[in-house]
């Protein structure tokens, strides 16, 4: 399968009709710089789906995007951004877990992008506890892959399902937006 079509729907900060209206939604959840709008950009072969390194007070949004007329890819607010202040750190933060929570989604699973040279933070391992507790299927993403040697993305996937105490269940795909390395092997487990 692939993905044909992808379109900006809606930014929501809360409950709303879209949650419920049936469709499946893939969550996309990073710290901020992390390139998980590129990510998204290069899963979907378009450059300026999601506007890459957007300021942080545009992205404090939990943005909806229609993929294939079928399910929607849905970008969480980036965390951790260092111009931030920490009362609206926190409130990223807890958008997040409210979106990770909430039962309104009949159909949900994430993505977890991590960089692959700075491995499990805290909050994703909040994340990975939340998703674990709700029984929501989800992927972990060792991104800039580009950024370590081949021959040392073995021990790095191996660091993370060791921070991330992930059982050999969970994938974790190689990603990198740049050279395209693991597109078509995450295409494939989140269409499926
Ligand atoms: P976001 O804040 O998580 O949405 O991250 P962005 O997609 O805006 O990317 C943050 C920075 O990382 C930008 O300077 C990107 O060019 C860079 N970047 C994104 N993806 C990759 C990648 O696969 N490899 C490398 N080396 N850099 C990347």
């Amino acid at each position: 399968m692939q993905i044909k079509t992808a379109e900006f729907i809606k930014g929501i900060v809360g409950s709303d009709p879209i949650l419920s209206d049936g469709r499946a939604e893939i969550a996309f959840v990073g710290r901020s710089n992390v390139g998980k709008s590129s990510l998204i950009n290069s899963l979907t072969k378009r450059k300026n789906l999601v506007k890459v390194s957007s300021s942080p007070g545009r992205t404090k949004e939990i943005n909806f995007f229609l993929i294939n007329d079928e399910l929607y890819f849905v970008d969480l607010p980036g965390y951790g951004y260092a111009s931030v202040s920490q009362k609206e750190q926190e409130s990223i933060r807890e958008r997040i877990v409210w979106y990770l929570q909430t039962d309104e989604i009949e159909d949900k699973s994430v993505v977890i992008v991590l960089d692959i040279k700075v491995g499990v933070t805290d909050f994703d391992k909040q994340v990975i506890n939340i998703l674990r507790e709700l029984d929501i299927p989800y992927v972990l993403i060792a991104n800039k892959a580009d950024n370590v040697r081949a021959v040392d993305h073995k021990y790095a996937v191996q660091n993370i399902r060791n921070e991330s105490r992930t059982s050999p269940m969970i994938p974790i795909v190689l990603y990198s937006s740049k050279t395209g390395l693991g597109r078509n092997e995450l295409t494939s487990i989140l269409l499926k």
